[in-house]
């Protein structure tokens, strides 16, 4: 082959997700799309702020060679300072615009990560279940992706299976909470306990662990705290995007975040802007670097998906299913009801119910429900819950 095998790969292997969602709307065109349950994607159904449309109408006074031109390869200076201001107000830092890098949201801003801090060879670690993009990213970055299961309970972080998995080439750990495909958040404890473990396994092996934490859900909770990592160690990165808190994921605007706690955080700093210029991922959209300026602390809108969750969960709850309790994000994970979630998917697949099972999540039995849909997709979907139910009974 004389193109890239492994792009032409990534390619040919089209994301499952992706995939199911395609058949839902080929399906819906067939059959009506009142009559297709499809809870495969996450994109958000809550309408972003009026502030956005607001913020970008008073972008489009601006002389067209301003609005449209390049801004600096990390963003505007008004935008990261917007941005580092309201982290600072919120956790009690004191991080400036130089601590910011923008991004073309957080698939831009993992795969920067990634390529910053990763040397050939170099392992980086995801808690399965997880969003499956991880692992093209990290190995695009010339790592391998090590994947160690979540507490089989609780989906916290098992951290005596992290402690095991570390080795003297682990580069990075990757935590996402509030978790997709979960909906769990990591207590302060359980991140505390991980940050005791990576400190330790530092000291006896001599080297560096950063922890990557992809935070794209943060706002979306249903009263759980969502604990700030850099506060509990040292050597975190924030990977953010405004793809979800401000239902923007078209716009793509998200940042990458080095706190000044990161002992190395000058070079990192360069490493990641270095990683930006590598990959081509320089000046974010210009009118959305100035949109999450002026909204920066717009509130997120959850109270449709907390809806949703209550009606989904109470719904299947009902029926028998066995879930877990999400505390963030808008995926429920459900028990599938044999063990092979693939074959569990066909049947429901067969009733026009359309979650994702979960081995494309790297864990077999599950499947994810994503509820960032219209109430009634939900409440009408519960006959054919019903239905797939009793062929198991
Ligand atoms: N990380 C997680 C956990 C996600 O669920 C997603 C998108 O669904 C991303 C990263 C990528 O987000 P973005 O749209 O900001 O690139």
């Amino acid at each position: 082959m004389s193109i890239n095998k492994k792009s032409y790969d990534y390619g040919a292997a089209k994301s499952s997700i992706r995939e199911i969602a395609a058949y839902g709307a080929a399906r819906k065109a067939e059959v009506g799309a009142e009559n297709v349950y499809d809870f495969s994607l996450g994109n958000p159904s809550i309408p972003a702020p009026d502030a956005v449309r607001a913020s970008i109408a008073r972008s489009l006074e601006l002389p067209p060679t301003q609005l449209h031109s390049y801004t600096p390869a990390a963003g505007l200076p008004a935008a990261r300072e917007a941005v580092a201001a309201s982290l600072n107000r919120r956790f009690g830092t004191s991080y400036g615009p130089g601590d910011l890098y923008l991004t073309c949201g957080a698939a831009a801003s993992l795969s920067i990560c990634f390529h910053a801090l990763a040397n050939a060879g170099d392992e980086v670690i995801v808690i399965a279940p997880y969003f499956p993009e991880y692992r093209v990213w990290i190995e695009t970055a010339g790592a391998a992706c090590i994947e160690v299961m979540a507490d089989a309970n609780t989906f916290q972080i098992d951290n005596a299976a992290v402690a095991a998995a570390i080795t003297p080439k682990t580069k990075a750990v990757v935590i996402n909470s509030p978790n997709n495909p979960v909906g769990s958040v990591y207590s302060e404890e359980n991140l505390k306990a991980l940050a005791d473990v990576l400190r330790e396994r530092e000291e006896a092996l001599g080297t560096n662990i950063y922890l990557i934490a992809d935070e794209p859900y943060r706002e979306i909770t249903y009263g759980d705290v969502v604990p700030w990592v850099p506060a509990i160690y040292d050597r975190t990165i924030v990977c953010y995007s405004y793809s979800k808190s401000l239902s923007l994921p078209g716009e793509r605007i998200g940042w990458v975040l080095v706190p000044p706690t990161n002992p190395e955080h000058d070079m990192l700093v360069l490493a990641i802007a270095g990683a930006g210029r590598k990959l081509g991922f320089v000046c974010a959209p210009a009118i959305f670097q100035r949109v999450i300026a002026d909204c920066v602390d717009e509130p997120s809108d959850v109270e449709a998906y907390a809806r949703n969750r209550v009606a989904l969960t109470e719904g299947l709850g009902k029926l028998g299913y066995e879930y877990i309790e999400p505390q963030g994000a808008f995926y429920l994970w459900v028990k599938a009801l044999e063990p092979d979630a693939n074959a569990f998917f066909e049947k429901c697949k067969a009733l026009d119910l359309l979650p994702v099972p979960s081995d494309s999540f790297g864990c077999p039995g599950w499947v994810r429900i994503g509820y960032c849909v219209s109430y009634e997709t939900i409440v009408n979907s519960m006959p054919a819950w019903a239905k797939l139910k009793a062929q198991y009974e």
